[in-house]
């Protein structure tokens, strides 16, 4: 098909959604490393992760085996109220930036979570519901996972009870009124109503929170309840193999149009976005049938692929999560408290981790003020208002695309449009204010969170 017949936006058809998701750990011939329980440094067995997860998870969680693992209809369901999610072509921010290159992106922000969060907590809360809970608890940072899980939850009739980084609480509202119009209990972390919650106050006083700390609050209501479990959303296999169903269907638009990507880009907080977007050409890749670059883009302020440490670390600043190996910049990290709250997280998914340390994928970092200026343009020239954390992509999309004109190269790049940034307008108002700043921590500012990695050697 030749290239002007590309429409700007391709959609699927309802019956085009995914009937199943893709588990790319199947083709890596490296597996990630499988969490460890903290006390004994096994591997975390089925029943201990059962006592905090969901069994259907649980199961989903340690399957490095199964390739395709079917979508239940009652999901599939849920999905077409917004899926499939457009493929877009930046005809304009091309012609804008006078590049060759072809420009596509995956837009995840059309739901009222405003973000691809929502793909993942209704396979959650489905889960949750089919095992007879009662209710789930969780962490937010920005407020994406919480507003995802809280209509999840509501979809289901569960009980939702969300631990949101101060922060964010603070600086987001708006976000924790929609979490409340869904019907979930929202606490700011680290909060008063927790055992760990209370330690972490008595040792940094004044903290304004981390995704850490707030997941090891919602981790100690969930196995301290009857009936409830914790639900995360990032970071985990399981989280990453239900994102799948953003590679999957922009796969599918690909392949129905003759597109064939050359560089693929996200930005990458836990990893979960960027894992499923990727997920089935990396697959291909792996399988030795195609090759592509992937770029994971991350905060200059959180740096866990381009300055971390490939090792086992705890999940939260409590430490009362399993260990997993993963790049990290230590539990005990606490970011300067950028604008991209859901980038904020000190480690990044084991999949990844192995597939980056494995060589298959690139990591690089932007400051904030820089990701703010590719903001701006893409909003006034695709006309998206494009939340911080997918920001970073669009950086790093359209640094490439200047690249490819620099070079007379007419690459296809294709990036993931996370979501939408209209509750992150506080950030945009210090940006037009000029007062935003670009802190770098130093290399002494790391080795802190470095010296609390524990040394384990298997
Ligand atoms: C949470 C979030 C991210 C980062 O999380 P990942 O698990 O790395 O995908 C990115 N963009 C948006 C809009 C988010 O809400």
């Amino acid at each position: 098909m030749s290239d002007h017949k590309i429409p700007y936006k391709i959609y699927l058809e309802e019956n085009e959604i995914p009937r199943y998701w893709y588990n790319v750990r199947a083709d890596m011939k490296n597996k990630p490393a499988p969490l460890l329980n903290p006390a004994t440094l096994k591997p975390m067995t089925a029943e201990e992760l059962g006592a905090v997860f969901c069994d259907e998870l649980v199961s989903q969680e340690l399957d490095d085996a199964t390739r395709l693992i079917p979508i239940p209809e009652e999901i599939r369901q849920f999905y077409a109220m917004y899926r499939p999610s457009p493929l877009m072509r930046a005809y304009r921010l091309e012609k804008a930036l006078g590049t060759p290159a072809k420009i596509y992106y995956k837009f995840e922000g059309n739901n009222t979570s405003g973000s691809h969060k929502l793909n993942s907590a209704i396979a959650q809360a489905y889960y949750a519901k089919k095992q007879g809970l009662k209710g789930v608890t969780t962490e937010t940072g920005a407020g994406q996972w919480g507003t995802a899980l809280a209509m999840a939850c509501s979809y289901f009739g569960l009980d939702c009870k969300v631990f949101m980084v101060k922060v964010s609480y603070e600086q987001k509202p708006f976000r924790r009124e929609v979490m409340r119009t869904y019907g979930a209990d929202v606490t700011p972390s680290p909060s008063t109503t927790t055992e760990v919650g209370r330690k972490i106050l008595a040792d940094h006083p004044g903290t304004s929170g981390s995704l850490g700390c707030a997941i090891s609050e919602a981790v100690e209501v969930a196995t301290h309840t009857p009936g409830y479990r914790y639900v995360l959303g990032s970071v985990l296999n399981q989280v990453l193999l239900h994102q799948s169903v953003i590679g999957l269907e922009t796969k599918a638009a690909c392949d129905k149009y003759d597109i064939h990507p050359d560089i693929i880009i996200g930005c990458a907080g836990g990893g979960s976005n960027l894992g499923g977007l990727i997920a089935p050409f990396m697959g291909e890749k792996l399988r030795g049938e195609a090759n592509y670059r992937f770029i994971a883009v991350e905060p200059a302020s959180c740096p866990s692929f381009t300055r971390g440490r490939f090792a086992y670390d705890y999940c939260d600043t409590g430490m009362v999560c399993p260990l997993a190996k993963m790049y990290t910049l230590g539990s005990g990290f606490i970011p300067a408290p950028n604008h991209a709250g859901g980038l904020r997280y000190h480690g990044m998914t084991t999949t990844l981790s192995q597939l980056y340390h494995d060589g298959l994928m690139e990591a690089t970092s932007v400051v904030q003020t820089d990701v703010f200026k590719a903001a701006e343009q893409f909003a006034r020239i695709e006309g998206i208002l494009p939340a911080p954390e997918s920001s970073h992509a669009i950086r790093v999309a359209i640094d490439e695309a200047l690249r490819c004109k620099e070079r007379g190269e007419d690459k296809t790049i294709v990036f993931g449009l996370t979501g939408t940034g209209y509750f992150d307008m506080t950030a945009y108002e210090k940006f037009h204010d000029g007062k935003m700043t670009d802190y770098i921590p130093t290399d002494e500012d790391l080795a802190i969170g470095f010296a609390g990695i524990p040394s384990i050697n298997l």
